[in-house]
């Protein structure tokens, strides 16, 4: 990815940020995927009083997959912290359905990205290396592309 469309994805990342939803730790994050169409998908944390939260992670995959995006290259995640907070447990293994080799850029609310690195480096050893889950993955697509109706632009 070349330092311009970094700069985008960081900057949508770093936008999406102040809607967080975050009445309970006050954190606010924003991630934004790039999709292989090259659009960008924003997304924001939001969090329930009773700590069921929807990491900015997984708000963004659900922007992007609803509009009918479901490969990616990049994802952008902006904390408040230094060094910026990495994705979570949960969204790492989401996150590698989609390939071990999807950038992950980590970043504060401003000045420069602190942390480049890989789905597969934030998550060794997953299951996403056997058989398994390829066959599972196959299936997906094949029941995505004759299943195909409805969905919005
Ligand atoms: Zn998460």
């Amino acid at each position: 990815m070349d330092r311009a469309t970094e700069r985008k994805l960081v900057q949508a990342a770093r936008r999406v940020r102040a809607n967080a939803h975050a009445p309970v730790s006050g954190i606010h994050v924003g991630a934004a995927l790039l999709g292989a169409s090259s659009r960008i998908y924003a997304g924001c944390n939001v969090e329930s009083s009773v700590l069921q939260t929807i990491c900015a992670e997984r708000t963004a995959l659900g922007q992007a997959i609803s509009r009918g995006e479901h490969e990616f290259t990049a994802v952008a995640v902006v904390t408040e912290f230094d060094p910026p907070w990495a994705p979570c447990g949960i969204c790492r293994q989401v996150l590698s359905d989609f390939g071990l080799a999807l950038e992950v850029i980590m970043a504060g609310p401003s000045g420069p990205v602190r942390t480049r690195t890989t789905v597969g480096e934030l998550l060794p050893m997953t299951v996403q290396d056997t058989d398994l889950l390829a066959a599972a993955q196959r299936a997906g697509r094949e029941a995505r592309a004759g299943g195909a109706s409805g969905g919005g632009s």
